[in-house]
């Protein structure tokens, strides 16, 4: 069994607690690496190493160029093959992800990191064409200083990457404390970028708790921004300690996102879209088309044809190259989405698909739901309101486009939505009037290092990826210079 240490100042380091905690493959509910069970101690040393790596490493008076360059190495390590399967691998076991996926995802890590290579010299300021006379105005683009990072456990390796790639890139360094349920992989991250040559400091990876270790990073007066991809409502009481010393926020929340599949759609394609959206991941994506929002001209035949297709997923060992549904990643989780599922056959939903816990041959220890699928659900249902985060579809009638987008948007999130169809006018208007910070036509869960995502509403705030994701990590200071030779008449009176 794997004994991981804290990632502090390019160093393995020991909990100060001297306290480590379980962590728990999904499949084989084996205990099979202790994390350490970080304190305020511990947060006190890593933000300390942060502090000193902006103002008095290298990484402070190195070049924008230079931060690209290292950024650059960062991705060339992600692209060995042998650095890549041993990441996804590890985060596979580590929440149950599957494999196949993880692949996916390695392979396209180190084109985030290179993205964001090239922009850190692109990083500019401003002259300003000030309306005083004698006078030069200027802004300057400067990193807003430590950020600490807290991330959910469905997919680490990408929110570290989507955190740290613009924080670096913009200058800061950061203090990540991924989620108790799947710190493995960060800490190996963390320890593989050194080799790039990133200076001690820049980043590091500290595990525990989130009451203990969690709240006293936020609290910490020495760090400047919070960047956060969780839950609502733990966003929500982080925003609240974070405000009280005014840092700034980034915030990757929960979603119920409508997938609205019109009656002209090509309807093969929004099937699959469908069942991508809701079973890819186990349904852990906080971009899950838990809603189907069907056209009701269509709604019967095309059930049918979801539930074709989603009765051949095959469930199973994560690892394993022929299993599209891996295990629920932790047991809170997997109770929650089973809750939900009895919650909406209380409420009077039809459950038409599943609807029940997996076990059997093949799915270890059972932390696996069947894929669920419900009719005759309505817009005000708890079911149609709140994220299970799980393999859980609701399938939700409508007859107009004006219909389609007042269920759409009737849900206190607005991160993703799909609109399929084949009229061009339709889908331009649909992807105005949906409120959500991405909006997928005809397909649904592309993602591009260079297209922002982000949540409107209770969401979220902020935007990942894309130029927009280094604002985020970015301060701007005004300069205004007189060039004036003579000493101004009043000394009160400035025009
Ligand atoms: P969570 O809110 O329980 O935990 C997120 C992180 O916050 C963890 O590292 C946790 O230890 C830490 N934390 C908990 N309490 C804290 C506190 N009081 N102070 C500081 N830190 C604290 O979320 P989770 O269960 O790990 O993840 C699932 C949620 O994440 C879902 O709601 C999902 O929608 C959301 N999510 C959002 C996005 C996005 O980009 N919008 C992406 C993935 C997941």
């Amino acid at each position: 069994m794997k004994t991981y240490q804290h990632w502090i100042n390019g160093a393995h380091i020991a909990p100060a607690s001297g306290e480590w905690l379980d962590t728990v493959d999904p499949y084989s509910g084996e205990v099979w690496a202790r994390i350490p069970r970080g304190n305020k101690e511990d947060a006190d040393r890593a933000v300390a190493a942060a502090r000193d790596a902006m103002q008095k490493g290298p990484w402070a008076s190195m070049t924008a160029t230079e931060r690209g360059r290292i950024l650059r190495r960062i991705g060339d390590l992600l692209s060995d093959p042998e650095h890549a399967r041993r990441l996804a691998e590890i985060e596979s076991r580590d929440n149950g992800k599957i494999l196949a996926e993880m692949q996916g995802q390695l392979k396209y890590l180190p084109e985030h990191w290179y993205y964001f290579a090239g922009l850190a010299d692109k990083i500019e300021g401003a002259v300003l064409p000030v309306d005083k006379p004698d006078m030069l105005a200027m802004t300057y683009r400067e990193p807003v200083g430590v950020v600490v990072a807290l991330t959910a456990w469905n997919s680490p390796l990408m929110f570290f990457t989507i955190k740290c790639a613009p924080a670096l890139a913009a200058g800061c360094s950061v203090v990540l404390k991924p989620s108790e349920f799947a710190s493995a992989s960060s800490l190996e991250l963390a320890a593989l970028v050194k080799e790039a040559g990133l200076p001690d400091g820049v980043i590091n990876v500290v595990t525990g708790l989130g009451q203990e270790l969690g709240t006293p990073l936020v609290e910490h007066p020495d760090v400047a921004k919070v960047t956060f991809t969780g839950s609502d409502t733990t966003g929500a009481k982080v925003y609240e300690t974070a405000a009280r010393t005014m840092k700034r926020v980034s915030m990757e929340l929960g979603g119920k996102s409508p997938n609205i599949v019109f009656e002209d759609a090509d309807l093969d394609s929004a099937c699959v879209g469908a069942v991508a959206g809701i079973f890819g991941a186990a349904g852990q994506m906080c971009t899950a088309g838990s809603r189907l929002l069907v056209q009701n001209s269509i709604r019967e035949a095309f059930t049918e044809r979801l539930l074709e297709m989603a009765r051949h997923l095959r469930l199973g060992n994560p690892m394993a190259a022929d299993t599209d549904i891996g295990p629920i990643a932790t047991r809170p989780q997997y109770e929650k989405v089973l809750h939900y599922i009895d919650l909406a056959k209380a409420e009077g939903a039809r459950c038409v698909l599943g609807g029940n816990p997996a076990r059997g041959d093949g799915l270890g220890v059972g932390q696996f739901v069947e894929p669920t699928i419900f009719v005759d659900v309505f817009s005000r249902m708890r079911i149609a309101q709140e994220e299970v985060f799980g393999p859980v579809l609701s399938i939700i009638g409508f007859d107009s486009e004006e219909e389609a987008v007042s269920i759409g948007n009737d849900v206190i999130y607005g991160l993703a939505a799909g609109v399929w169809t084949r009229d061009v006018g339709r889908a331009i208007r649909m992807s105005k009037a949906l409120k959500a910070g991405m909006v997928w036509v005809n397909t649904y869960r592309a993602y591009s290092f260079l297209v922002p995502i982000g949540g409107m509403k209770q969401s979220g705030l902020g935007r990942e990826s894309g130029i927009e994701a280094v604002d985020d990590y970015l301060e701007t200071k005004s300069v205004m210079i007189s060039t004036a030779t003579s000493v101004p008449a009043n000394p009160f009176v400035q025009r």
